[in-house]
């Protein structure tokens, strides 16, 4: 076998290392067992990296208007789309908006394109949505943008506090080290969230805050170290600005904090006490904290505990932000955002000057851009006629989507640039440029701790798919800036880069990279850029080099719910997905986790709206409506619904986050308030609910409700709808693709399945019932798509749905490396059998792969216990 490639996972920010390997059977993954992120690990996501390599879903040529053109002609159009703009309306009304899965390479390309040639700071990146509160944060305490710590201080910690983050779900590899130590050391654990989530598995202490009242839960902790003597008063004095304000304004606060947050007061009076008790802290924080009208505050209120402690930069303490995408941390440092210059540089006239000089730029900007809402809502109203979207779905993600649907519709000039064909945002471009997806381009990401990695390409580039920095590129070669953009490879941007982090930096700017300049591109090995730990000795990078301790009080959520919108919706990601679903929605073993999104809600919510569990329901908002399938779980507050964030108009019918939530945004950060809006749920009362089997894409006309996922080499179809015509047109369109087809219908039941052979060869099943979700086994159907069916007993077992017993498919999910059924695991637990995770994993292997499955079988275990 051939040395393996090097690379990096191209999800969460944790960014593992991933060795891609070529064996008979295909490229396989496993994790880098030398890596600093994850040593070896991978998790679920990570570890079926392989099974979303296939082209069937990509772009492979360019298109304009959707005909295939040159990539000269795409080039062409791109840039004479952007000069005349300019030419017409000026270089405002040019913008550029960007992706955390973006390589560093492409964000440095783009932004020096957008902000030191074409003019304009309308640059901005789906990373606002994710951590744009924790970066304003960082700038206004440090004075720069700067993540002090490490993992190795999860894994160094005496108490680790976790705020506004499933940890378990969204950063597993980071959970499963963190599990690691406390299995070692007794690592004490509080878990800070509205929801008990997985990550509530390593929870010595659950304090389940209502959503939004972050700051006055930490108010009340800065309060109570205060009166408890727990400051480190030579660290404040020596080191700080703005404790007594920030002490004050906690106090305001502080006597209304289990009011106002709803946690018993002796559970904050504990959570204070271990904190105060506890030097070595570390402070975990991510959408939770980060995604809310007052996020910037939330993520301050945070630094101001460390700070007023002396808890930073030290082993095994300080505040830490997670990131969510792989690149984020890449693209804050080459200025990816709206409000930032290259180098963590801010647009101060001496930043500009100095990228002027740098760059050799004619038209650098000299003031911030618009931020990702206000962006979209500029093109909505004509104020910005030229938008290029790269590697990010904006349509599907933003808040308020329809109407940034509509502000698309409405622009003169859509640019996209993208892996994939199809998808919500793609619709509505006129230009398509064909991306190069992971595993075929090249470049370097930085990850949570300021690591440095390389992703490394492994396949050849498909079709006419290109890097996204050559576009850029290209596209600045035919608007006549040639020799700023010569490069003839990433590692020439690379090298470029990092000589303007060290350019007139002097120690100035936290982001220097200087030394990596002349370093073998192609042999980097991971590198964390600065020093391990920042700020042990104070060294700030504000002007008097003291951190800022800022003053905040309590802000509650912009919506307020109302007798026609009595519940609170909160937002977020599942395990097994993807953002946007356009890569994890390709393997069958993610998808079979979650098949659809689940709207969680108490038990006795459920009750009180005469909901039943597992019933389909409708959740809706000022904005729009959202249909799923109720579940019913004491692990959310009552008042409160979950949803999730992943599904979209290519996935499913009417299950899209973005258009229920308004577009509210922090003051400071712009950053949106995705996880808080008022909505009610009502019952969907479908008359029939199915799914359908077959081959993937098929139309599924006049259906209201329906989510497609991948089983076992075929497409299964969820769908339900409200009327008895429905049914009967799906039917007709069906037998007008595949003929007519094999029946059985068992009227008194509502029973209703068919299934469509060509020849011997099955084609499609469909299963129908008028009394709830038919639950034939999906993967076992699939398994016979256009298999040869010779046998009349086999159609027979087809249409009657008799898997055999242990057949696969009856269920979701819970193992995804082993394929496990939830089902199969509730089972052996409840006749006995298996007591414990060893045990489950010795008898079923679940949980034996990559771990993340993990805390849902503990989960499973206590609930029998
Ligand atoms: Fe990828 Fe999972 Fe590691 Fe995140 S934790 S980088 S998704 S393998």
């Amino acid at each position: 076998m051939a040395e393996p490639i090097r690379t990096t996972c191209p999800y969460c920010g944790t960014g593992c290392g991933v060795l891609a390997e070529k064996s008979e059977a295909g490229w396989t993954v496993r994790g880098d067992p030398d890596h600093p992120a994850n040593f070896g690990r991978l998790c679920s996501k990570g570890a079926a990296l392989g099974d979303t390599l296939g082209l069937e879903t990509r772009l492979l040529h360019p298109l304009i208007g959707g005909q295939r053109v040159s990539w000269g002609e795409a080039i062409g159009a791109v840039a004479e789309g952007l000069a005349a703009t300019i030419a017409a309306e000026g270089p405002g009304a040019v913008a550029l908006y960007l992706s955390g899965q973006l390589l560093t390479e492409d964000y440095y390309a783009a932004n020096k394109l957008a902000k030191g040639f074409l003019g304009t700071a309308n640059v901005d990146t789906n990373s606002r949505l994710c951590m744009a509160s924790a970066v304003a944060g960082h700038r206004r305490a440090f004075g720069a943008d700067t993540v002090p710590g490490c993992y190795a201080d999860l894994e160094e910690a005496d108490l680790v506090v976790i705020v506004g983050s499933n940890l378990a779900w969204c950063h597993p590899v980071l959970f499963q080290r963190l599990a690691a130590a406390r299995e070692a050391r007794g690592t004490r654990v509080v878990v800070i969230d509205p929801r008990r989530t997985e990550t509530c598995d390593l929870a010595d202490l659950h304090l389940a805050l209502a959503p939004g009242s972050d700051v006055a839960l930490f108010n009340g902790l800065l309060a109570y170290l205060g009166a408890s003597d727990a400051i480190d008063r030579g660290f404040v004095e020596g080191w700080t600005t703005g404790y007594a304000e920030s002490v004050a304004a906690a106090w305001a606060d502080a006597p209304s904090a289990a009011a106002v947050t709803g946690i018993p007061a002796a559970d904050l009076v504990r959570f204070y006490e271990w904190f105060a008790a506890t030097p070595k802290t570390v402070t975990l924080f991510s959408q939770g904290v980060n995604q809310s009208s007052a996020g910037t505050d939330k993520v301050n209120a945070i630094l101001n505990a460390h700070l007023a402690t002396g808890r930073i930069g030290r082993p095994g303490m300080g505040p830490f932000s997670l990131t969510g995408q792989p690149n984020a941390m890449g693209g804050r440092e080459v200025g990816g955002l709206a409000n930032q210059l290259a180098a963590h540089m801010d647009f101060a006239p001496g930043n500009c000057d100095r990228l002027r000089r740098f760059w050799n730029a004619p038209a650098v900007a000299e003031a911030e851009g618009l931020k990702a809402v206000d962006l979209f809502q500029a093109i909505g109203a004509g104020k910005v006629e030229a938008v290029w979207i790269m590697g990010t779905n904006p349509a599907v993600s933003l808040p308020e989507a329809d109407a940034v649907r509509k502000a698309l519709a409405r622009c003169p000039l859509v640019i996209a640039s993208d892996c994939v064909a199809d998808t919500d945002t793609m619709r509505l471009a006129h230009i398509r440029l064909p991306a190069l997806g992971w595993g075929e381009k090249s470049g370097t990401v930085t990850n949570s701790e300021r690591t440095i990695s390389r992703q490394r390409p492994f396949l050849p580039p498909p079709g006419e798919a290109r890097a996204d920095w050559w576009m850029v590129a290209e596209v600045a070669k035919a608007m006549g800036f040639e020799a700023g953009f010569a490069w003839e490879g990433p590692g020439g941007i690379f090298r470029e880069h990092a000589r303007l982090s060290a350019f007139e930096n002097e120690g100035r700017r936290d982001f220097d990279i200087g030394a990596a300049a002349d370093a073998d591109y192609d042999a980097l090995t991971p590198f964390q850029w600065g020093e391990r730990r920042m700020f042990a000795d104070g060294g700030f990078f504000t002007p008097d080099g003291r951190a800022r301790l800022i003053p905040v009080r309590h802000r509650p959520p912009v919506a307020v719910r109302s007798a026609h919108y009595p519940f609170r919706l909160n937002t977020g990601r599942y395990r097994d997905q993807w953002h946007t679903m356009t890569r994890t929605g390709l393997s069958a073993r993610l998808s079979g986790h979650r098949r659809e999104p689940l709207i969680e809600i108490h038990p006795s919510d459920a009750a009180e709206a005469g909901l039943a569990d597992g019933a389909l329901v409708r959740v809706e908002s000022r904005h729009g409506g959202y249909v799923g399938r109720l579940h019913a779980t004491p692990a959310q507050r009552r008042g409160d619904l979950f949803l999730p964030m992943h599904w979209n108009d290519c996935f499913a019918a009417s299950a899209l986050a973005g258009r229920l939530l308004s577009a509210h945004t922090d003051p400071i950060s712009g950053q949106p308030e995705s996880k808080h809006e008022a909505v009610r749920v009502t019952a969907f009362a479908p008359v029939f609910e199915g799914v359908l089997i077959a081959g993937a894409g098929l139309a599924l006309p006049g259906i209201p409700w329906w989510v497609r996922h991948k089983t076992a080499g075929a497409e299964a179809v969820e769908l339900a709808g409200d009327r008895e015509e429905q049914a009967a047109a799906l039917l007709a369109a069906l037998d007008g693709h595949f003929g007519t087809p094999l029946t059985f219908r068992d009227p008194a039941r509502g029973v209703a399945r068919f299934a469509w052979m060509e020849g011997e060869r099955l084609r499609a099943v469909l299963f129908l019932a008028s009394d709830g979700r038919p639950e034939p086994a999906r993967s076992w159907l699939a398994g016979f798509i256009g298999q040869e069916l010779a046998a009349p007993l086999e159609r027979a077992q087809i249409l009657a749905g008799l898997a055999p017993a242990g057949a696969p498919g009856a269920g979701p999910i819970l193992c995804a490396c082993f394929s496990v059924a939830a089902a199969t695991i509730a089972q052996a637990i409840a006749e006995g059998k298996l007591t414990s995770v060893a045990a489950i994993g010795a008898a079923l292997k679940a949980g034996t792969g990559c771990g993340s499955c993990i805390p849902e079988i503990r989960g499973m275990l206590k609930v029998s216990a």
